[in-house]
């Protein structure tokens, strides 16, 4: 079965859209846990944090590029969260990379 954020990102699967260039895409979450729920993945199939390394963090690093960006368009000034789900014991459903950009709300900490 294909991978649910790469079919996002061939377009198989609709999404709704914030952000896309040529290495990344952002889309607003099917199942919102705060006012603004923004996930920001890879276009490339990462499958978590762990797969990060030499080779792919210039896309990680260009990942928290956009997100400032979008947090300034959207005028977070409040503050906001940036999540990535890591495994099981994380809560990892989707198994391709991707940073939750929750904001709209106060957050509790340490989380669940
Ligand atoms: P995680 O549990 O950290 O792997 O996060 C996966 C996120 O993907 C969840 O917050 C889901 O609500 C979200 N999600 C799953 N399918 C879709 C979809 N088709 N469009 C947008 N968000 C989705
Ligand atoms: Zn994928």
């Amino acid at each position: 079965m294909e991978c649910i954020f790469c079919g996002i990102v061939s377009g198989n699967i609709p999404s709704n859209k914030v952000y896309e260039d040529d290495w990344i895409l952002a889309f607003n979450d099917l199942n919102p846990q705060a006012p603004v729920h923004i996930l920001i993945i890879t276009k490339k199939h990462i499958k978590s944090a762990k797969e990060i390394d030499i080779e792919n963090s210039a896309l990680i690093a260009h990942i928290f590029e956009v997100i400032a960006k979008i947090a300034k368009q959207l005028k977070l000034d409040n503050g906001f969260r940036v999540v990535t789900n890591c495994g099981d014991s994380a809560g990892q459903s989707v198994k391709h990379l991707h940073f939750h950009l929750m904001a709209g709300r106060d957050f509790s900490w340490p989380p669940g």
